[in-house]
């Protein structure tokens, strides 16, 4: 059968074989296989394939040892797969039961089993979920060479960014100053970090920060990491504090990060644009901002672009390097990302 699959030279082999299993993208129901010097190595997602890395068509033969989910189900179920757990989004808990069992059955290198229980939820975007199965809700996830400890049920984290989260950690440059307005676990902080950038991640979550601290250790970056528990707009004084003269946020905010960073990750779909004063803020004199934003088909860029222009110009000239659709979010709604320039104007 006829399935994509990335080419490279024998000797690239198992570096390759590697990355592409950090990164989750290797289709295990295939034999990879070796020809003319090639290795051919079968994968789930061609779109997912790094851009250095060759996808061709071949065939390839099926895993016969391999038993599937679906092999016990007699039908497809969908999951997500997060370290050793499992994640379900049914709404029929029998059928979530059933596919758990399957799971735990088949050859997934599967512990935990979880069924999502509530839509994500208030400012730290933590949901409910049913353990099926296993002793706990946490995981340690390895995505494109980054290891990440993490409790499903007290932080937010989605494996299905990880191409996106890898297109921009591509950017980053040693030396820089990242500065991540919503860091989370730190899936954007740690590999900038292990590009060689000095990297601020804030997080309003308590336990969102208590494992950025442990990721920064486990992936060796912990020198380049600093981790800040807060609400974000408390760490700086933007021009609308300014206007409102309000001596007790001068009391708490510094100038530390002022003017500071080189690249900004604002990863906060629903209200980014409320934090547009703080941003500009923290932004030095040329710097990237990635801007997530969740807005309808018909314009899915120029609400965050108009709503980043309103803030920072005329202080800084806003150039917008790339519009990108990270995924479909919901029906005729987006989730996209815009790559801003912004440089301090001379005027
Ligand atoms: N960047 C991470 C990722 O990709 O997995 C997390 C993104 S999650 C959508 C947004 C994060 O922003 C949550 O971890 C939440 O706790 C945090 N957050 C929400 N409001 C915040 C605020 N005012 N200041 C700092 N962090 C905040």
């Amino acid at each position: 059968m006829d399935v994509p699959c990335v080419r490279v030279p024998r000797e690239e082999g198992e570096a390759t074989r590697s990355r592409l299993a950090d990164a989750d993208l290797i289709d295990d129901g295939y034999e990879i296989t070796v020809e003319d010097g090639s290795l051919y190595i079968p994968v789930t997602d061609s779109e997912a394939v790094p851009d250095d890395l060759e996808v061709v068509r071949r065939s390839a033969d099926e895993r016969e040892t391999q038993t599937t989910p679906a092999d016990l189900l007699g039908f497809d179920p969908s999951y997500e797969r997060l370290g050793k757990a499992v994640l379900l989004d049914e709404d029929d808990g029998d059928r979530a039961r059933e596919i758990a069992d399957a799971v735990l059955e088949s050859d997934l290198p599967v512990e935990t089993v979880l069924n999502k229980a509530s839509k994500v939820k208030g400012e730290t975007r933590v949901r409910d979920w049913e353990l099926l199965t296993g002793a706990d809700t946490e995981v340690v996830h390895r995505e494109y060479g980054c290891e990440f400890a993490l409790d499903v049920a007290e932080v937010y984290f989605s494996p299905r960014l990880a191409t996106e989260r890898h297109r921009v950690a591509q950017q980053v440059e040693s030396g820089e100053r990242a500065f991540d307005m919503f860091a989370g676990v730190g899936p954007f902080v740690v590999p900038f970090a292990k590009r060689g950038a000095e990297c601020v991640g804030v997080d309003i979550n308590p336990d969102a920060i208590a494992y950025l601290r442990e990721n920064a250790r486990r992936n060796g970056v912990e020198d380049r990491v600093t981790a800040i528990c807060a609400d974000v707009r408390t760490l700086v004084s933007t021009r609308a504090d300014a206007d409102e003269d309000t001596t007790q946020v001068r009391d708490t905010k510094g100038p530390d990060y002022e003017n500071w960073a080189d690249r900004i990750v604002m990863n906060l779909p629903h209200s980014a644009d409320e934090f547009l004063e703080t941003a500009v803020a923290i932004a030095g004199d040329d710097c990237v901002v990635h801007y997530y934003d969740i807005q309808h088909e018909d314009d899915p860029f120029g609400p965050g672009e108009r709503a980043i222009r309103a803030v920072a110009e005329p202080e800084y000239d806003v150039s917008v390097e790339t519009r990108r659709t990270v995924r479909s979010y919901a029906p005729h709604e987006l989730n996209v990302c815009l790559d801003v320039r912004l440089e301090r104007s001379s005027a």
